[in-house]
């Protein structure tokens, strides 16, 4: 009759957006509001919840979640401080448990706390003890530490992206929980690490040249002694000593094959590393790229200021480019812009603004684009994701029109990999010339399949695919492509529970 503690604290950060995320980033959910809210989404918890709801022999303890509204920058001290004594405090106060899963993104980072998931599972274990099992289901954007396999049982990785299998990573996750806590299997796990920062098109695991690791990794996961298998290339914009690529692979009780399997996936892994850069088109190049663009909608890919990898979200440089450019096609794009939106509502819908757009969170980086608008909408920015269901919280956001510009403005960040912030504010991309999309990448039939053209384009922000451009200060040097003619030479690292024997 096992009870199982079942807990999340996710998030993804940019170091290098200026602005720090905070306590209201995330939605907070304790008990039975956690297991109401997970299983009626297909998330990694709601996953690994239909695994244990489909074993009558199963009490689930829901101890905690804290799950990122949206992305960000660097979280605040005091809102680490809370959140982990949230976290901590449900996890001592349960009842006692016979194993863990936890739920972590991997790319948290708060300014003096750089690996937040590894010292929260180093502290669980100062709670629990040695020999609960803990199993963690990360995302494959996740930063790998030491620390954090050091102080649980096993990991478990998404193996898609564009991310579509969070729901089947927590069954993995759920599955092989329910194995350790049998007594069927005994994991031990090996990393590789990889010095390598990669972006672009092959990374689709699909079609690219990354699922091609991923798929090996699948195959010794399901293979003779695997329980789990996979990558960590790690959010290339949380920059914290650990940021590098992994490969990590678990077995039941074979650390030769754990090692050795790790090192084939990670030189699978470098001998393609090379492909995995954008090409990008200067903002310049872009103008005059549209400009020649005739028919059909053609999609802007501001991945530098892309929301879901912890951009700020309010660079207008697109804009201001195809404005100098004096670009007439309509176009629509998203940005973060509180002042802007209090403007709007103050004045009301049909009314016409002044206001500056842009600017308000990366001053470094974006100037305010002066602009006079009629506002179309307002609404509370409360909407559905068309990608997977959640709730996604823009705040107040208003729809105003300037010219050929129609500006989708949000009080906050939110996700923009699909087309549901602008479904939500009547706006449909299709009707357009040009629609900035400001997501490294979308699900093809978001965007890919219907755009007449894609343009990704090496604008500034806080997830600049231009990675060297970023000027990382943390993570392991040399790096590619931050630096020329770095080497690989595996050396994979095993990790052993105590009690476990060769
Ligand atoms: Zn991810």
């Amino acid at each position: 009759m096992p009870k199982i503690l079942v807990a999340e604290c996710k998030q993804e950060v940019s170091t290098f957006n200026p602005q720090h995320s905070n306590y209201g980033d995330f939605g907070i959910r304790k008990g039975d509001e956690l297991l109401q809210y997970h299983r009626s989404i297909r998330n990694e918890v709601g996953g690994a919840l239909s695994i244990f709801d489909a074993d009558s022999t199963v009490t689930i303890v829901p101890a905690y979640s804290a799950f990122f509204i949206t992305s960000g920058g660097p979280l605040e001290t005091s809102a680490w401080e809370r959140i982990s004594a949230e976290f901590l405090d449900a996890v001592r106060t349960a009842p006692s448990v016979d194993g863990v899963y936890f739920c972590m993104h991997g790319a948290m980072a708060t300014p003096e706390e750089l690996d937040p998931e590894g010292w929260l599972l180093r502290e669980t274990r100062k709670i629990l003890g040695e020999h609960i099992p803990i199993v963690v289901s990360l995302d494959l954007h996740g930063i790998l530490t030491d620390r954090m396999v050091e102080h649980t049982d096993a990991i478990v990785a998404y193996q898609t992206y564009p991310h579509i299998d969070f729901f089947e990573t927590g069954m993995r996750a759920a599955r092989l929980l329910l194995r350790i806590l049998a007594g069927e299997v005994r994991p031990v796990t090996a990393k590789v690490a990889i010095p390598a920062l990669v972006r672009g098109d092959e990374l689709i695991t699909a079609t690219g040249l990354f699922g091609e690791s991923i798929r090996l990794a699948q195959e010794i996961e399901t293979g003779p002694f695997g329980l789990s298998a996979g990558m960590f290339i790690g959010n290339p914009f949380t920059d914290v000593p650990a940021l590098q690529t992994y490969s990590f692979v678990v077995t039941d009780g074979d650390p030769a094959l754990a090692q050795s399997a790790a090192v084939r996936i990670a030189k699978s892994f470098w001998a393609n590393h090379h492909a995995m850069q954008v090409p990008l088109v200067s903002l310049q190049e872009m103008a005059r790229l549209v400009l020649d663009h005739k028919h059909g909608t053609i999609a802007l890919i501001d991945a530098a200021d892309a929301t879901s990898s912890g951009a700020s979200g309010d660079s207008n440089a697109i804009v201001r480019e195809l404005i100098a450019h004096a670009y007439k096609g309509r176009t629509l794009v998203p940005i973060v812009d509180a002042p802007a939106v209090q403007v709007a509502f103050r004045a009301g819908v049909g009314a016409t603004i002044s206001v500056n757009l842009g600017g308000t969170l990366d001053p470094a980086r974006f100037q305010p684009l002066p602009v006079q608008a009629q506002i179309r909408l307002l609404s509370d920015g409360h909407f559905q994701s068309e990608s997977f269901g959640e709730i996604w919280e823009a705040g107040p956001t208003a729809v105003l029109e300037s010219e050929n510009f129609t500006f989708v403005v949000s009080s906050r960040a939110v996700n923009l990999y699909d087309r549901s912030f602008f479904f939500s504010h009547g706006q449909n991309p299709q009707v357009f010339d040009a629609v900035v999309v400001k997501s490294p990448h979308c699900q093809k039939h978001m965007y890919a399949d219907w755009c007449a053209g894609m343009i990704n384009v090496d604008a500034p922000g806080s997830s600049s695919a231009n990675l060297p451009y970023l000027g990382h200060s943390k993570c392991p040097r040399p790096m590619f492509p931050l630096d020329e003619a770095v080497s690989f030479n595996p050396a994979p690292q095993l990790f052993m529970r105590q009690g476990e024997t060769k």
